[in-house]
């Protein structure tokens, strides 16, 4: 650990990112914000047709702090009634390591992930292999294992 910072990836570094419909989508993936997890925030796009889209949408949500949609994607036996957005929180980055199942035919899939981020100033990174199911069709998180990091 010697070093003290992390590059930031954006040049807005200070309060919470701006993100518009034509930003980079947080996922990571190479769409807008707007064409990406943007359209399933805000329905214009219905819902995540794989596991994976929703753990984009769900780790975009995070960044743009969408209470709502994580509310909507959580399965309801484990759904929080509210979602604590920590201000010392920045999101830096997704990398989707594994998925199993969590397509059109599946009614359950796991995700393995990275989600990167710095807190207070230090870079860390959380791994975890998460759960979704399908709740009325659609969907959503149940919950998630963290993974040992190598
Ligand atoms: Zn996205």
């Amino acid at each position: 650990m010697s070093r003290r910072k992390t590059r930031p990836r954006t040049p807005a570094a200070a309060a919470a990112p701006a993100v518009t419909a034509t930003s980079p989508c947080p996922c990571g993936l190479d769409a807008a914000y707007g064409a990406c997890c943007g359209r399933f925030h805000s329905g214009a796009g219905g819902t995540a047709p794989t596991a994976e889209l929703l753990m984009r949408s769900r780790y975009s949500a995070f960044v743009v702090r969408d209470e709502a949609y994580l509310l909507r994607t959580w399965a309801p036996e484990t759904r929080p009634d509210d979602v604590d957005f920590d201000p010392g929180m920045r999101w830096a980055g997704l990398e989707i390591e594994a998925a199993t199942e969590g397509t059109a035919f599946h009614q359950r899939g796991t995700v393995t992930f990275t989600a990167r981020f710095a807190h207070g100033g230090e870079p860390g990174a959380l791994h975890e292999r998460s759960r979704f199911a399908r709740h009325e069709g659609a969907w959503v998180y149940v919950d998630g294992d963290f993974v040992d990091q190598a």
